[in-house]
């Protein structure tokens, strides 16, 4: 058949094509063993060689159309051609390769050319058989030259021919072993190279720490498992999971129900705990991947198995931190807001339950936080959790939400108002003892607020905002827990809303007074004035005290108003006096400006800075203010009528005074808070007690004022009464300075 020869273009050697040099090469004198073929047979084909040769123009047709008559090898010469091969060079190879046979080289030259012409018919898919072929025509074609050639010795033709069957017999052999030796070292590079891949594999697979492995699940079987998920779950190895057994009893329900989704073709991810050899659980990210046939039907599936301990604990950590107060060790604000949001989904559930919401604040906590410092503060914040945790319920959450406010939610109280009293009891009686600190007592108390699910709020951040503005009221009165009370409270969206604002308003100047004069019953004239402060917000306008003042106390910001408020009456009220009409001035001062330490000092500075004596100015404050640390109150009373200064004590009648306390106090005046006006005429009741006001308040030697007043008739009634003075839109609304100035100089008072 064929030899290609060197001329023709080769197709593209693959990694596993054929090799060119045998490693171990054929032992041509193997074959001439087998076959008895000898020097003797050798010098015969020599002797006649060139005889044999004539008529192979002849014979190169024959081979020629034996080829391109079979279809088989047509094709394959046809691609050769497409290759630019040439199909007559091709024709004259084969025809030098067998007549070469005739020249009598039986030695291990010609045996390696042989096997090299088999491996070139590998090589380009020419099969042994049709090589037969070839040789059949070979042989004919020398037979029938023997039988007539008039040239050979009679006596030589039978050993001529055996000679020639022996070389044709050797060389079909040694081509046929060098076509399948070509054969065998290519799938045997094929092997080595997949072989090697495999190595490769299997390097990677034992040494990544994932754990990999295949499940066929029609047979329900493991079909491959990489040497660490033979390490780790031991020889036999169960479908699907191999380490099912040593996933706790409650996860193994995630691990069947991921299964199954798997099954259904979801590739699924999932984590769970895996003990290991000494019982001690760690966390693996399972993940299972589906390989499905086209119609869907999963028929293997892929798992890898990780350990994910440390990113887990590092989550848990991070989870922790964001849930943990750092301090304390308690729940944080976020962690709070989610108890709480889940105490009200059990409650919105349960008809009848309600949910506790109370904030916490250590009254003198920031004081001890600056002087004995932040580790100190640090650790008496500790103790104070401590002492909390242990009065409330496991189910109760205490949090931390930052600097001495702490969170409570008792979930699921039947008679929430009534729990949460008693909790707030012992929260403060828990507090109430001295706390010992590095040889020192600390004496603390708190101010708690309260709000209930569902009276006080539907969600929780109403509950908690609304918890918080009672805790600040409880503060300011100095009581040691409240309940929301919808009407005294800022709302919440206003808080936030003026929060902002607020802070720039003195800056910007938005602030301004307005003053209502009071007058003297008897004589009918004007005796005084009260300030009364307005914001002129940049968008809402006017906006009364009642909206932002308790804001205003709740971000510490009430005392630099009382400053600014305390300087622009005192300047206003110096410039009435130079247009010859000096009136008195009330000014309003909140429980915190009033408690706060500078408050003498400030009033002193605004008088001298105003250039207006004391008796022209007087202090409103309520009775919850003085009484809140009756004490304080007492020695700021005391300083501030010695300074000339008068004390009126406002909205009398609403707060809880000790009478006896207040006949020690230099009070020069009561103010009857205007709620027992509004109905004084109508009802007797209100009467009564407007009458015992006044009598107390003469029996205490104070003025006494009625304000609100509305109509003649009360102010009829009033100074039937004996009450001593009165303001209220009967006389004048409160007026803006120049207007006040003009109201002063026209008006009969
Ligand atoms: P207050 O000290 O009891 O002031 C009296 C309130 O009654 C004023 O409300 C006044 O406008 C209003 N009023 C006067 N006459 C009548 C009347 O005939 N009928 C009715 N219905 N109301 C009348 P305003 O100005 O809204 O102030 C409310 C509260 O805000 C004050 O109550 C006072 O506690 C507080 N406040 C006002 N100015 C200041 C201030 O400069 N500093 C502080 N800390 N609080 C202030
Ligand atoms: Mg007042
Ligand atoms: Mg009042």
């Amino acid at each position: 058949m064929p030899t290609p020869t060197n001329k023709r273009k080769k197709p593209k050697e693959t990694r596993g094509g054929i090799r060119r040099k045998s490693s171990h090469p054929i032992l041509g004198k193997e074959f001439n063993y087998v076959l008895h073929l000898s020097e003797e047979d050798a010098l015969v084909l020599k002797r006649y060689q060139d005889i044999l040769a004539q008529g192979a123009a002849g014979f190169a047709e024959k081979i020629y159309n034996y080829m391109f008559d079979n279809p088989d090898i047509a094709d394959v010469l046809y691609a050769y051609e497409r290759q630019g091969g040439n199909i007559g060079e091709l024709v004259r190879s084969q025809l030098e390769h067998q007549l070469g046979l005739l020249n009598g080289d039986i030695d291990e030259k010609a045996a390696a050319a042989s096997e090299q012409v088999g491996r070139e018919h590998y090589r380009w898919g020419i099969k042994p058989v049709w090589s037969l072929g070839a040789y059949r025509l070979f042989v004919d074609h020398i037979k029938e030259l023997i039988a007539g050639e008039a040239d050979i010795d009679h006596h030589d033709r039978d050993a001529l021919e055996r000679a020639l069957i022996k070389v044709v017999f050797r060389d079909m052999a040694i081509t046929s072993e060098g076509y399948w030796r070509a054969a065998v070292e290519q799938l045997t590079d094929q092997r080595d190279e997949l072989g090697h891949e495999q190595d490769l594999a299997g390097e990677l697979l034992g040494s990544i720490p994932q754990l990999l492995w295949t499940v066929d699940i029609e047979a329900n079987r493991i079909a491959y498992a990489s040497p660490g998920t033979q390490a780790f779950c031991g020889d036999t190895l169960e479908a699907p999971i191999p380490c099912f057994y040593r996933i706790p009893g409650s996860e193994r329900e995630r691990v069947l129900t991921a299964w199954q989704q798997v099954i259904d073709g979801a590739a699924v991810q999932l984590e769970i705990p895996v003990s290991g050899e000494d019982d001690s659980a760690r966390w693996y990210r399972l993940a299972f991947y589906p390989t499905a046939n086209r119609r869907g039907r999963v028929l293997r599936v892929h798992c890898l198995m990780e350990d994910v301990t440390e990113l887990h604990s590092d989550r848990e950590r991070l989870e922790q931190l964001s849930t943990q107060d750092e301090v304390t060790g308690l729940a944080n604000r976020t962690l709070w807001y989610d108890r709480l949001a889940s105490a009200l989904a059990v409650a919105r559930r349960n008809p009848g339950a309600s949910v506790a919401v109370m904030v916490l604040d250590i009254n003198q906590f920031k004081m001890y936080n600056d002087t004995l410092g932040h580790e100190a503060g640090d650790q008496l914040l500790r103790m104070i959790a401590g002492r909390v945790q242990k009065v409330l319920r496991d189910t109760d959450t205490l949090a931390r939400l930052g600097g001495d406010e702490f969170g409570i939610v008792l979930p699921m109280v039947q008679d929430a108002e009534k729990a949460a009293e008693r909790v707030a009891r012992e929260v403060m009686n828990s507090l109430s003892a001295p706390f010992t600190f590095k040889g020192r007592e600390l004496c603390l108390s708190s101010a708690i607020g309260i709000a209930v699910f569902p009276q006080h709020g539907e969600d929780s951040h109403t509950l908690a905002s609304h918890a918080d503005s009672a805790m600040y009221r409880a503060k300011w009165n100095s009581a040691p827990f409240l309940f929301f009370e919808t009407e005294t409270e800022v709302s919440a969206s206003e808080h936030l809303q003026f929060s902002g604002q607020l802070h720039g308003a003195l800056e910007r100047e938005e602030f301004e007074l307005h003053y209502q004069p009071k007058i003297d019953l008897s004589s009918g004239r004007i005796c005084g004035a009260e300030a009364l402060l307005r914001w002129q917000h940049p968008q809402q306008g006017l906006v009364l005290p009642k909206r932002f003042i308790a804001v205003a106390e709740q971000l510490g910001m009430i005392s630099p108003i009382t400053d600014w408020v305390l300087d622009t009456a005192l300047e206003h009220s110096r410039h009435w006096k130079v247009d010859g009409r000096p009136v008195a001035i009330s000014v309003n001062v909140s429980a915190r400006s009033f408690q706060s330490p500078g408050l003498i000092s400030r009033i002193r500075q605004a008088l001298d800075k105003a250039g207006v004596e004391g008796s022209l100015l007087e202090v409103e404050i309520t009775e919850d203010t003085l009484m809140s640390d009756l004490e304080l109150g007492a020695r700021i009373l005391d300083e501030l009528s010695e300074l000339g200064v008068s004390i009126a004590i406002d909205d009398f009648g609403t707060g809880y005074s000790s009478l006896s306390y207040l006949k020690r106090l230099p009070i020069n005046t009561l103010k009857i808070d205007q709620s027992f006006l509004q109905d004084m005429a109508n009802d007797p009741r209100d009467a009564a007690i407007v009458r015992s006001i006044i009598e107390l308040g003469h029996n205490l030697d104070c003025k006494v004022i009625a304000e609100g007043v509305e109509a003649q008739g009360v102010r009829e009634q009033l100074r039937q009464l004996g009450c001593d003075l009165v303001q209220g839109f009967h006389i004048s609304k409160p007026l803006p300075d120049a207007g006040f100035r003009e109201w002063l100089l026209s008006s009969a008072h």
